[in-house]
C-alpha cells in the first residue's frame, strides 16, 4: 500500500462512535482501531482527536431528572471520557498498541508556554509510539471560553502537531452541494484554495456532538490555508481511513486542497489565538492595503490610527482596518501605552514584525 500521507490527525465524530440510542458503537470503534492500528504499523504518525464523552456518560447514567447544561457537561464527560479512553486502551492493546489520554481545554492554547508544552507531551508519546487520543477537558471547560466543537480542536492539534493532514470523520460523506437528504444533491470531491461555497453548506447539526457544516468548513479553510490537507468523511463506511490513504483508491469525500505557501509555527499558533487577544490595532486605508498585499510587511506605527486595550509586550492582539473589520492578529511588540505614544510616527521599530502576523 503506497501511503498519501505519513503524519495525520484524526478526528472521530460522536456520531461516528454512538448508535441512535445513544450507547457507544464498540464494533465501529473497533473496526476504526484496526485501521489506525494497520497504518500506525505501516509507520505512519498518528494523532487521534476522539469525541464521544459527553455522549457515552449520558448513556450510561440515563438520568432524566432536569440538570442544569453545565452540571450535566460536566457529570458526563467525566464518566464518558472514561468509559470512551478504557475502550480504546483495551481494543489498542490487543492490536499490540499503546495509547494515551491528553485532555486539554482552549486556554492551553492561549499563551505560547502552554502551548509549546502540550506540543512537547504529544512529540514525546509519538516519539515512543504511544498514540495520543485527545479531547477537550470537558470537566473543567468553561463555557465561554470552550472550543466550537471537536473540529475546531482537531484544526488546532492538527497545526500544532505539524501533521500533513486532518481527516474528520463525521456520519455523512462530505459537505454537500445541497441538503444531504435531497437525492439530487451530490458531494463536492475538491474545494479549492478561493473557491467559495458559502451558498452550499447547511448548518444541520449532529445529533450527540456539538459540530456543524459550518464549523466544519471554517475550520477546513482554516487549515488548509496553514499548509495542511483537510478531508471530511464518512467514518461509518468500512475501511475509510485505509482507502482515503491508498494512493490507489479513490473514495467519496470532501478534500479541501492545501495552500503550498509555508506557514511557521509560531504563525500557526497566532492563526488559533484570536479568542485570547487583549486589544486591537487600527490601521489606516495605507497600511491596510500593504498588510493585505501579496508582500509579506509588518506594521509600522506610521500605519496606526487607533490603540484599543490595554496589553503587554508579546500580548496578542487584533488588527483592524479603518472599517472596523478584522485583518488578522499579531503578536505586538510594545505594550499599549508605549504603542499609544508611538502611533503614527514614522521611523519607528514595527509594532508588530511580519514574522508574528497572521493575516486572514
Ligand atoms: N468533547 C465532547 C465530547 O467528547 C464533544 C464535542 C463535540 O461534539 O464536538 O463529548
Amino acid at each position: 500500500m503506497s501511503l498519501r500521507y505519513k503524519k495525520i490527525a484524526v478526528k472521530i465524530g460522536s456520531n461516528v462512535l454512538t448508535r441512535a440510542d445513544g450507547t457507544l458503537d464498540i464494533t465501529r470503534m473497533s473496526a476504526l482501531v484496526d485501521q489506525i492500528s494497520l497504518l500506525h504499523k505501516k509507520g505512519v504518525e498518528l494523532v487521534m482527536i476522539s469525541s464521544g464523552a459527553v455522549a457515552s456518560g449520558r448513556s450510561v447514567l440515563g438520568i432524566h431528572k432536569k440538570m442544569d447544561v453545565v452540571d450535566q457537561r460536566q457529570l458526563y464527560s467525566a464518566v464518558g471520557q472514561a468509559k470512551l479512553i478504557n475502550h480504546y486502551y483495551d481494543l489498542f492493546r490487543e492490536q499490540g498498541i499503546v495509547v494515551g489520554q491528553v485532555l486539554t481545554t482552549k486556554e492551553n492554547f492561549g499563551s505560547r508556554r502552554h502551548y509549546l508544552n502540550q506540543r512537547n507531551c504529544m512529540r514525546v508519546m509519538l516519539e515512543n509510539n504511544v498514540i495520543p487520543i485527545v479531547n477537550e477537558n470537558d470537566t473543567i471547560s468553561v463555557s465561554e471560553l470552550m472550543f466550537t466543537d471537536n473540529d475546531e480542536l482537531s484544526g488546532f492539534i492538527a497545526s500544532m502537531m505539524d501533521m500533513q493532514a486532518l481527516v474528520i470523520l463525521s456520519n455523512i460523506d462530505g459537505i454537500y452541494n445541497g441538503s444531504p437528504a435531497d437525492p439530487e444533491s451530490k458531494v463536492i470531491l475538491r474545494i479549492e484554495k478561493e473557491q467559495d461555497i458559502s451558498d452550499f453548506i447547511q448548518n444541520s447539526n449532529s445529533t450527540f456532538g456539538r459540530g456543524g457544516m459550518l464549523t466544519k468548513t471554517a475550520i477546513a479553510r482554516k487549515i488548509a490555508d496553514q499548509g495542511i490537507e483537510v478531508i471530511i468523511a464518512n467514518g461509518k463506511r468500512d475501511n475509510i481511513l485505509l482507502q482515503l490513504l491508498d494512493k490507489k483508491s479513490e473514495v467519496v469525500s470532501t478534500h479541501f486542497v492545501a495552500s503550498t505557501s509555508e506557514v511557521s509555527s509560531v504563525k500557526k499558533w497566532i492563526a488559533h489565538s484570536e479568542g485570547f487577544a487583549k486589544g486591537e490595532i487600527h490601521v489606516n486605508e495605507n497600511a491596510a492595503k500593504a498588510l493585505t498585499g501579496d508582500a509579506a510587511v509588518s506594521l509600522l506605527p506610521v500605519g496606526a490610527i487607533k490603540i484599543v486595550g490595554d496589553f503587554e509586550k508579546d500580548d496578542i492582539v487584533k488588527i483592524i482596518d479603518a472599517n472596523g473589520h478584522s485583518l488578522g492578529v499579531g503578536k505586538v511588540q510594545y505594550d499599549s501605552g508605549k504603542a499609544r505614544e508611538m502611533l503614527g510616527k514614522k521611523n519607528q521599530k514595527p509594532l508588530v514584525h511580519c514574522d508574528y502576523l497572521y493575516l486572514e
